[in-house]
């Protein structure tokens, strides 16, 4: 569905002011593309609600008319999730953007689904708290929920799942509904506010969440480790994993991906297989006490160097660098596209992956920097090449084929945290067999029509 009718276009019309609903080209252009490659279908129109009951009564109206929605927060997604694949309507959530209560006392705020990530932590920041999960963008509040974002500080703080307490969602058929509460602990039923997280927006809008936050760590340490090869630092992470220090960042980065990083951002770092790691604790000293256990740890495993208590300002440069590793790539080669490949696997699983993922860039001749968030088994490949040069496009589709089928054998999964949107619907049978049908009884109950955000998981 590419164009409105002329009932569709007064009635959408009347349900929001005159500048929040719009059929322009551009506008709709806008809303065609994330991040990836993935082609998507030209939406009818854009709508952009401020509440709750607006969202309902535009739902209402889709569900009646059987007008596809496809929802959409910042639009930094990697696989096509917020891609609309039949036309329709986009409802972009980002002026749904109030921070509603911060209750420091609870450790929660409540929060519509289009604030920022860093806005939250901005705010949140004044009584000390933060809302951990932390993808490299500054990605919407609706959007981290839709997809179980998570990043850097993952092992140390958990994912988006875990910091959702409650939720607001208006139903396909305009219904608004309330899951979870704000009692630190409840047994009470289904845990539907999990069912709606990582849902990708193909069951419900989130018009509103309450969030747990957690108490900003009074010291940090960061520390660089380099190796002569990349399976030792992989060796060190599993030995730290399970040696109790509790590292809040553990993250793997290839020779090729460091000298980039020193080239565009005129860092000084040895152009070796290395750990960028965090520590979070109360006090410099136990600190010190942690970074003397990990520099054991990790020359047992063949550290060739080791610098750690790098100042407040070096500590968040090279954080910058590493959040920013996607972008740099893809200054690195104007003119082309990545594919990131997104999989994660057990930690004694992972050094096999790493060898794979490098052994497969080398063989196909393709450009491929290998990394990750090491600490909790997921693997990153971005992949870089030109979709419409249909041969090498191809032989970057084998690659990323390959490793997450792999991925999925192993007992891991075809998404540690992008999502499965277009991109990884094809692995979905394989990783999760008979209880794939049940999810699509699931979506089949929930939205019988198929109009929420269509093509997307299943
Ligand atoms: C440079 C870079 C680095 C990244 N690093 C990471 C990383 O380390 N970890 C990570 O997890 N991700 C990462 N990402 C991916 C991306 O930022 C996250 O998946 C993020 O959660 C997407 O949020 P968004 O606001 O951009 O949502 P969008 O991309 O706009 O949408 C994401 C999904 O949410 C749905 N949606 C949006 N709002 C709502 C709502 N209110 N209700 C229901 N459904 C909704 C959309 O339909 C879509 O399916 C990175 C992306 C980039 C560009």
């Amino acid at each position: 569905m590419q164009e409105f009718t002329p009932e569709d276009l007064n009635a959408l019309a009347a349900l929001v002011s005159p500048d929040r609903f719009s059929t322009g080209q551009s506008n709709r252009e806008l809303h065609l593309k994330d991040i990836s490659h993935h082609q998507g279908t030209l939406p009818a129109g854009i709508i952009w609600p401020l509440t709750t009951e607006e969202v309902a009564k535009i739902m209402a109206y889709c569900h009646v008319q059987s007008i596809p929605v496809t929802p959409w927060g910042a639009g930094t997604s990697t696989e096509g999730n917020p891609v609309p694949t039949r036309g329709g309507l986009v409802m972009d959530l980002t002026q749904m953007n109030r921070i509603i209560d911060i209750r420091p006392r609870d450790l929660q705020a409540d929060v519509q689904p289009g604030v920022l990530r860093k806005e939250l932590n901005r705010m949140t920041g004044r009584h000390g708290l933060f809302f951990p999960p932390d993808p490299g963008a500054d990605a919407t509040i609706g959007g981290m929920i839709a997809n179980n974002a998570s990043g850097v500080r993952t092992i140390k703080y958990g994912a988006t799942k875990d910091y959702v307490m409650r939720l607001t969602v208006v139903l396909p058929q305009g219904q608004i509904i309330h899951t979870g509460c704000k009692a630190p602990k409840s047994s009470s039923g289904y845990d539907l506010t999990r069912l709606f997280v990582g849902s990708e927006g193909t069951l419900g809008i989130v018009t509103e969440a309450t969030l747990r936050l957690a108490g900003i760590p009074v010291h940090h340490l960061a520390a660089t480790v380099t190796f002569n090869h990349l399976e030792d630092a992989v060796e060190a992470v599993a030995i730290m994993m399970g040696s109790g220090l509790e590292p809040a960042a553990l993250e793997l980065l290839p020779p090729v991906l460091i000298q980039l990083m020193n080239q565009e951002k005129n860092l000084d770092l040895a152009e070796l297989p290395s750990l960028f790691c965090e520590f979070h604790g109360i006090s410099a000293g136990m600190l010190q006490e942690v970074a003397n256990l990990a520099r054991e740890l990790c020359e047992d495993c063949g550290a060739t160097g080791f610098k750690s208590g790098v100042a407040e300002d070096q500590r968040k440069e090279l954080w910058r660098a590493r959040h920013e590793a996607w972008e740099t790539i893809h200054r690195a080669h104007p003119g082309n596209e990545t594919l990131i490949v997104d999989a994660a696997v057990p930690i004694s699983r992972y050094p096999e992956m790493v060898v794979l993922s490098q052994k497969l860039v080398e063989d196909h001749n393709a450009i491929g920097y290998v990394f990750g968030h090491t600490g909790d088994g997921n693997l990153h490949v971005v992949l870089v090449g030109d979709p419409h040069n249909t041969k090498q496009w191809s032989r970057l589709e084998t690659i990323n084929h390959t490793i997450v089928s792999k991925a999925v054998d192993v007992g891991g999964t075809c998404t540690g945290e992008h999502g499965v949107g277009i991109g990884k619907r094809k692995f979905m049978q394989q990783e999760h067999g008979a209880s794939f049908e049940l999810m699509r009884q699931i979506k089949n109950i929930i939205d019988p029509k198929g109009l929420m955000n269509p093509g997307k998981i299943f």
